[in-house]
């Protein structure tokens, strides 16, 4: 299975790796030709203004809805897949959820927690400038934290407030890629 990884910014490698060490075929995606037989997509997190910005002026954005891909997207990923991101539209509105950019503040920009994740259990979850979701319409709440979801399944979309390639687990990719 080919699986994309937007490399515009964040952890493209550490992405990659996991996709491979899980057998699948991982394909870095800068330009919309190489979107062409790609099974489905998975966008790093980073600032997502900045991400969303190159992925319109490249063509990527109308590329992946037309093509229907089944979308992964972590931190600043989930923010451009959801429907409302601080009351406006969201890019690829792929997930009907709400979420709030930066929703954890200054005072605790960054924290590192174990999470119980529906389907796979404990993990270990890093939370960088991490939005929180705040309102599910549709979907299923796989985790949450602090009364908050943090990851969301709906259909064949994936996505979570957290990083979780820092540390090679692979298990949030292994369902991803088990749900295409
Ligand atoms: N705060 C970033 C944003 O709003 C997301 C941070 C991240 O992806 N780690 O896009």
């Amino acid at each position: 299975m080919r699986i994309g990884v937007l490399d515009i910014q964040g952890d493209v490698s550490e992405h990659v790796n996991i996709l491979s060490s899980l057998g699948a075929d991982p394909v870095r995606i800068r330009k919309s030709p190489d979107l062409e037989n790609v099974d489905g997509l998975i966008l790093p997190g980073g600032e997502s203004t900045v991400i969303g910005k190159v992925m319109k002026e490249r063509g990527l954005v109308e590329l992946i809805m037309k093509k229907k891909l089944p979308v992964m997207g972590t931190c600043a990923g989930l923010i451009l897949m959801s429907e409302n991101v601080d009351g406006g539209k969201g890019l690829l509105p792929l997930l009907d959820i709400e979420v709030k950019r930066n929703g954890y503040g200054s005072q605790r920009e960054s924290f590192e927690t174990d999470l119980n994740i529906e389907g796979i259990g404990q993990f270990h979850g890093v939370f960088i400038r991490a939005p929180i979701i705040v309102k599910v319409k549709k979907g299923r709440v796989l985790s949450q934290y602090e009364n908050s979801p943090i990851i969301v399944s709906e259909g064949k979309h994936l996505g979570m407030t957290f990083h979780p390639e820092i540390f090679g687990d692979g298990r949030i990719h292994r369902m991803f890629i088990d749900s295409i």
